[in-house]
């Protein structure tokens, strides 16, 4: 048996070394080997990125805190005497927070870029007073509007609401005719039939067809920018019911509302008419309250034939303030406003197209 075994071993040694088979086994191996590396590189690959740690989410909160107020002049800054919005309800998106008594509030929120919405309080006498908000003397927008804000790091944010978009034409420091306020003689005539006149107040102060506001006051007066916009040039052969007038165009606005929904957008204009001269050309931009030209008279100053009611002191000097609405250029569609005029009643006190501090909205 020894023997028989030894021979065997030889045999297979014998094999192993034929020169013929040797390069089979070979290239078998080496098959073998290939396929096995193949399927192992595949799933390697696809399987890299799980094997990779994910970055930890960054679980890093922004502090936004602002007092929502009462913006008075427009300028989008909290002055002294501006108080805060008590109950108005703040949206960084779905991170909300309403107002203390104080105006204040307080969101916790993860960085982003979020639509801030804000919601007048419910239960004030000017509930549905706030159409606007006021960000800057540059620029305002309805409080319909949501404005992307940026949140990276801890801020302070306040949010000024104002009521009409209008702050007056002229500095505190005007001189008016001294027994009438605001030096007002002339407020639009509301009646649209010819030889009636009616103003807001459902009194006779203006004359017929008046289609602005006169204020009187001393010649050369510094006349100012009554919201933001840009100074245009008339673009329609419309009887604008002053001479040397200086229009400038504000935000688009969603003027008629039935229920919530606003059904028609006009562009507003503002005139100054009878200016004794211009500081703005048209394209110009103009701030809240930027000059924007001093003030003139008008050519007349005595009661016509046919104006019932015209009355020109001081020689005419004044200026003729106009609101317009533009809703479309062709096919023509333009009226003027009062400015005086309710865009909502609230609890039976008209909201106009004024901020605070143009009487007689609220009374001293
Ligand atoms: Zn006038």
């Amino acid at each position: 048996m020894g023997f028989v075994r030894g021979r065997l071993k030889v045999n297979i040694v014998k094999i192993l070394l034929n020169k013929a088979i040797i390069p089979h086994i070979f290239i078998l191996t080496c098959i073998t080997l290939a396929f096995l590396a193949s399927c192992m590189a595949a799933p390697t690959a696809t399987a890299q990125p799980t094997t990779q740690p994910e970055p930890a989410p960054v679980v890093q909160k922004c502090t936004v805190r602002g007092i929502v107020f009462h913006d008075y002049n427009g300028n989008g800054v909290k002055d002294g005497q501006e108080p805060g919005i008590h109950n108005a309800k703040i949206n960084f998106r779905y991170w909300s927070d309403t107002t203390d008594s104080d105006g204040a509030y307080e969101i916790i929120m993860p960085p982003g870029v979020y639509a801030l919405s804000v919601s007048p309080p419910s239960n004030t006498l000017f509930t549905q007073g706030f159409e606007f908000i006021s960000y800057s003397t540059a620029e305002y927008k309805e409080t319909r509007f949501s404005p992307n804000i940026e949140v990276s790091e801890n801020m302070s944010h306040d949010i000024g609401l104002i009521q009409g978009f209008l702050t007056l034409p002229f500095g505190t420091d005007t001189k008016f005719l001294p027994e009438y306020p605001l030096g007002i003689l002339h407020f639009v005539d509301r009646k649209g039939e010819a030889g009636e006149k009616i103003d807001w107040q459902g009194g006779e102060r203006t004359y017929d067809g008046h289609d602005g506001t006169d204020f009187f006051m001393e010649e050369y007066t510094p006349i100012l920018a009554a919201a933001p916009g840009t100074v245009i040039e008339w673009p329609l052969p419309y009887n604008i019911n002053a001479k040397n007038v200086v229009l400038i165009q504000h935000e688009r606005y969603g003027w008629t509302k039935k229920g919530d929904v606003y059904d028609v957008d006009f562009d507003i204009v503002t005139a100054y008419g009878h200016m004794h001269k211009a500081t703005v050309k048209p394209g110009d931009k103009v701030k809240r309250g930027d000059v924007i030209g001093l003030s003139g008279k008008s050519d007349i100053y005595v009661p016509l034939p046919g104006r019932s009611g015209l009355n020109m002191p001081y020689d005419g000097k004044h200026l003729h303030f106009s609101v317009y609405l533009v809703k479309s250029l062709t096919p023509m569609n333009i009226n003027w406003t009062d400015p005086y005029q309710s865009i909502v009643t609230v609890e039976k006190r008209s909201i106009n197209l004024w901020t605070k501090f143009n009487d007689p909205q609220y009374p001293k």
